[in-house]
């Protein structure tokens, strides 16, 4: 069972839209859990950021033994030190993963649809690292590491033929 618990202000219904591409990608029973407060230390003033790591140690104080992985859903701008900014960050230790919507929202027509394939992507992406897979050299797979929206965009929710096979390894490990 895969739990995606809001984090922060996220209202539990933006997550809807991402359980049954989860469901699918997974093949996993997928559950909305109770919402995980944003942590103030995660807050860099300087940077006007959080730091992607410490929502990671918090989700990994929240997740529940029943939980396969706990993914954490944010709104506000995420970094790791090296970075300027990140889309998310995966964690195989513990289990867990984060992505924000904050770098996701698209204008214009269909910008709904888009949004959705956005997060679809990331969260996607952010869980396939939290199960151990490493980043692809397929511009088409959901693992390549994605610098920009135009990127997100062009890889998509999919992974490559050796990702999914590589994933089903993975998730069959006791
Ligand atoms: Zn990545
Ligand atoms: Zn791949």
């Amino acid at each position: 069972m895969i739990a995606v618990a809001p984090v922060g202000s996220v209202p539990a219904v933006a997550l809807s839209p991402l359980l049954p591409v989860l469901r699918e990608t997974f093949a996993a029973e997928v559950v909305i859990a109770p919402a995980v407060p944003l942590p103030a230390a995660a807050y860099d003033g300087r940077r006007r950021q959080h730091n992607s790591t410490v929502l990671l140690d918090v989700l990994a104080r929240a997740r529940r033994p029943g939980w396969d992985r706990l993914l954490g859903v944010a709104d506000v701008d995420l970094f790791v030190p090296e970075l300027n900014f990140v889309f998310g960050e995966g964690d195989p230790n513990r289990g867990v993963a984060v992505f924000s919507l904050h770098r996701l929202r698209a204008e214009g027509n269909g910008a709904g649809e888009l949004f959705a394939r956005r997060a679809a992507t990331e969260a996607v992406h952010e869980l396939g690292h939290s199960y151990g897979l490493a980043h692809c050299d397929d511009r088409g797979c959901v693992m390549w590491f994605s610098n920009s929206l135009a990127e997100t965009d062009r890889k998509g929710p999919r992974f490559c033929p050796a990702h999914a096979a590589e994933l089903r390894r993975l998730m069959a490990r006791p």
